[in-house]
């Protein structure tokens, strides 16, 4: 049996059509993302599935139950909901609010029980906010406040929790904490979760499946890796993108072509080269090769390296050490994971140090693992090598081990068979 069974949910706000025609089903444990443009009609799905809005039409049920039949208390145990904020219109104490969750087991006039303020302690133990007890809400930071409103949710003890961006006005570090306390949640503690993310791409890091929303219909629905494509993501939102896989979680992730030199719809490659950059020796090649629509990596940069921002600005991922520090082995490794990933792997006329001579170490270890490689040679190496020779010598053995080389980087173009 699925936690949450809809079919053919239709919905109006005063007459105005929202929701169209809505089927689909959420297993037990699953953790499921909807994704969509603003208006799309995400949160008005939540909020029929919570209870809060009632006049629709179709069926939806929770479990074994008709959500139409659930008495309000009663669907309270079954469902809650974190908002993206909450505004209490009163300063409670963190307590307080937390101990507000109860209310679906206690009666209008009565305080909470033995068993109610233990559910409240244990959240407030599995939120970390057991320093917070005596706290107002309204003096908390942000991070703080939202986990306030997801310990207020989960003392309601739901089997389905459903999620309405809640961490969209957070930094990236907090939002990565509650993504991952949604996580365990859901992995340890047997919670379905049904999330709408602002970001998609942490939305599809912490998901086993995705539904898309378009102008309040289904767009698509299943699992990440068959609908988490470029043309869905271009279909839904009007923007194009490609989608890759983290090298460090094996996991998709998209990457908008950004307006630059945005490779034309439709022109999106599929061949995958790694650039091996930086001191901004890789930069010209990298906007080159991002307009006509490669699928690009690159490493090892270090940290405010002008190759490490321009793959920033272009969403290409990269592999970065500290600033002026030399490369390390976890670095390099790394940047190898990349290059085991990629059809071709280029090397950028780089200047080499003691710093990064590694770099020209994945160049023969690409060379190994049989990769197509090519080599930049448009400035003398001699001049390039800050290494008393060293650097010099494994250039030239790379060029025997059969690296391509070629002089300037629109003759890559002719190499990747890409006609201008
Ligand atoms: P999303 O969460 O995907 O941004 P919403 O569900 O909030 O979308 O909104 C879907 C559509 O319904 C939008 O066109 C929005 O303007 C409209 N809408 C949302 N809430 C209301 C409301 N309370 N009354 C009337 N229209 C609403
Ligand atoms: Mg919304």
């Amino acid at each position: 049996m699925n936690m949450v069974d809809i079919e053919n949910l239709s919905f109006s706000y005063n007459s105005v059509p929202v929701l169209r025609n809505i089927s689909f089903g959420v297993a037990k444990n699953c953790f499921m993302s909807i994704l969509g443009p603003n208006g799309s009609g995400k949160s008005t799905l939540i909020n029929i599935i919570s209870g809060v809005l009632k006049k629709y039409e179709g069926r939806i049920s929770i479990g074994d139950a008709d959500l139409s039949s659930l008495a309000s208390k009663e669907a309270a145990k079954l469902v809650a909901v974190v908002p993206q904020s909450t505004d209490p219109g009163f300063n409670f104490t963190v307590r307080e609010m937390v101990a507000m969750g109860r209310y679906p087991y206690i009666n209008r006039f009565d305080s909470l029980r033995a068993a109610d303020e233990k559910a409240v302690d244990e959240v407030m133990d599995k939120t970390r906010l057991h320093d917070f007890v005596n706290r107002r809400y309204n003096e908390l930071s942000g991070g703080e406040k939202q986990r306030v409103i997801i310990a207020q949710a989960l003392v309601q003890d739901s089997p389905l929790i459903l999620l309405d961006e809640p961490t969209s006005h957070l930094d990236i570090n907090f939002q990565i904490e509650l993504m991952d306390l949604f996580k365990r949640l859901n992995t340890e503690d047997g919670k379905t979760i049904v999330g709408i993310f602002h970001d998609i791409n942490l939305a599809i890091q912490y998901s086993d499946r995705v539904l898309f929303l378009k102008d309040g219909g289904v767009f698509d629905f299943g699992e990440v890796e068959e609908v988490v494509t470029e043309e869905n993501i271009e279909r839904v939102f009007s923007s194009e993108v490609y989608v890759a896989k983290n090298p460090f979680t094996g996991k998709l992730y998209i990457n908008p072509t950004f307006n630059t030199q945005p490779p034309r719809s439709g022109n999106i490659k599929d061949i995958r080269i790694h650039v091996i950059a930086g001191g901004g020796a890789a930069s010209p090649l990298l906007s080159m090769l991002y307009s006509h629509g490669y699928k690009l990596s690159c490493g090892v940069v270090n940290n405010l390296d002008t190759d490490q921002d321009t793959a920033q600005r272009l969403g290409i991922p990269f592999v970065s050490e500290a600033p002026f520090s030399p490369v390390s082995l976890w670095a390099q490794n790394k940047n190898l994971e990349f290059i085991r990933g990629s059809d071709y792997v280029i090397l950028a006329p780089l200047e080499f140090g003691h710093g990064n001579f590694s770099n020209l170490v994945s160049a023969r270890q690409a060379l190994e693992m049989g990769k197509e490689v090519v080599v930049i040679d448009e400035e003398d190496i001699s001049a390039r090598d800050h290494t008393g020779g060293k650097a010099k010598e494994l250039y030239h053995k790379v060029i025997g081990l059969g690296a391509n080389v070629v002089k300037s980087k629109e003759e890559v173009l002719n190499i990747l068979g890409d006609k201008r």
